[in-house]
């Protein structure tokens, strides 16, 4: 973007100043960091109205050695009041440097303590994101447990493979969980994929800890992993209902669900991560249980024959609430092992079989479909098909989305 040089005093190129208010509301329009970066070097006003912006998100990769030394200096600055303060949006991913080269110093610990240093300056954060792959150690992210500062954190979203402690001698966790940590009274979206240890104040159980009154009161969006490495936790029923949440994914063994099916009544997104149709039999099975529910996902179908697929989501048409399907198809491609087991065809659906399931399910009205190649692992990305005015089905590309990036409404803003 290229600055007017009159603009240094606040003024337009015909020498007409303009009220700061403007220039503050025509900057905020600026997405690109580089753009405000670049005013911020115009002039003292420029800069005291940009570094706002600039500072309100705030996104850090660190995979190589490089991007480690020019975060370095960075987190230093945020840490300081004049950034830290701005800052409401934290987006983090670090990987360990050398993991495949073995004899070289790691700078795993040195990262992890630079971040904290950062993310405990951040009084006024809402979003907390993130992501761990550093090599395994015990004792990184302790600050997470109890020394941020923030009362105003919404959404904490943390991924984690390198503390994989049991929390059996208490000398790493102490009595401290993350559902009770003081910065988690006021989140309503969590992720956490991280070892149960995580969970679990001294000399308890996860259990202990979410019957506590002061575990995540406000929660409402909630995505529940199981950690199959260290134990099943199992499913969490009385504090599913103790909480309003309303949109859950979970991903663990679809035979606890079950039992524990009363439950989900209140739910209005339930998203799943299971191969098959199981869902769709308790469905069947227990058709007042899920009343409540706009938005199922995500369902496998074993098979792209429109007619069949109608007959697979028949069962559905129970949820008399159901406006949106997720539809999600692994493909087994011809150099895979599994190709004999197939499938081989990606789910496309034609605009017959969406008017036919639009006859059948009256609330339908969004059909997001993800086909997804197995050998790669990678997804094809999504064609998310919505129901028009005039009567007839249009179906758009959009980005791949997470589960969590979902159920916080990611198909309502693409
Ligand atoms: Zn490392
Ligand atoms: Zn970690």
């Amino acid at each position: 973007m290229d600055c007017p040089s009159n603009a240094v005093n606040g003024q337009t190129i015909h020498g007409v100043p303009l009220p700061n208010e403007l220039w503050t509301h025509a900057i905020g329009y600026l997405s690109s960091k580089q753009d405000l970066a670049r005013i911020c070097l115009v002039s003292s006003l420029f800069n005291a109205i940009a570094i706002p912006f600039l500072y309100h998100t705030v996104d850090i990769r660190i995979t190589k050695k490089e991007e480690w030394i020019k975060q370095q200096r960075f987190l230093i600055n945020l840490s300081s009041p004049r950034f830290s303060d701005l800052v409401t949006r934290f987006d983090a991913s670090i990987s360990c440097i050398y993991r495949r080269r073995h004899g070289r110093p790691h700078l795993c610990d040195a990262n992890d303590k630079d971040l904290g240093r950062a993310i405990k300056a951040f009084k006024n954060l809402k979003t907390l994101r993130f992501r761990c792959d550093l090599c395994q150690a015990s004792g990184r992210h302790l600050y997470l447990l109890n020394d941020l500062p923030t009362r105003t954190l919404k959404e904490f979203g943390f991924s984690c493979n390198c503390t994989n402690a049991r929390n059996t001698d208490n000398s790493i966790f102490g009595s401290n969980s993350l559902p009770t940590a003081p910065h988690m009274q006021t989140v309503t979206s969590l992720s956490l994929h991280c070892s149960d240890s995580w969970l679990i104040g001294a000399n308890g159980t996860i259990h202990n800890v979410l019957q506590r009154n002061d575990a995540l009161p406000l929660l409402k969006l909630w995505c529940y992993e199981e950690d199959h490495l260290l134990g099943s936790v199992g499913f969490p029923d009385e504090f599913l209902i103790s909480r309003p949440i309303t949109r859950f994914y979970y991903k663990g063994e679809l035979w606890t669900f079950e039992e524990r099916i009363k439950y989900c009544a209140k739910l209005d997104c339930l998203l799943i991560d299971h191969r098959g149709t199981e869902f769709i039999m308790l469905v069947i099975r227990h058709p007042g249980a899920f009343a409540n529910l706009k938005h199922l996902g995500v369902l496998c179908l074993p098979s792209c024959n429109e007619d069949s697929v109608l007959e697979e989501l028949g069962p559905l048409t129970n949820l008399k609430l159901l406006n949106t399907i997720e539809i999600e198809r692994t493909i087994v491609d011809e150099g895979s092992l599994a190709y004999i087991m197939g499938p081989h065809d990606v789910f496309n659906p034609s605009q017959s079989l969406l008017q036919r399931l639009k006859e059948e399910h009256h609330s339908l009205c969004r059909l997001n479909v993800v086909n997804v190649f197995h050998t790669y692992a990678y997804l094809q990305g999504s064609t998310l098909w919505e129901w028009r005015p005039d009567g007839t089905w249009a179906g758009r590309a959009i980005p791949d989305l997470s589960r969590w990036e979902v159920l916080n409404g990611g198909l309502d803003s693409v």
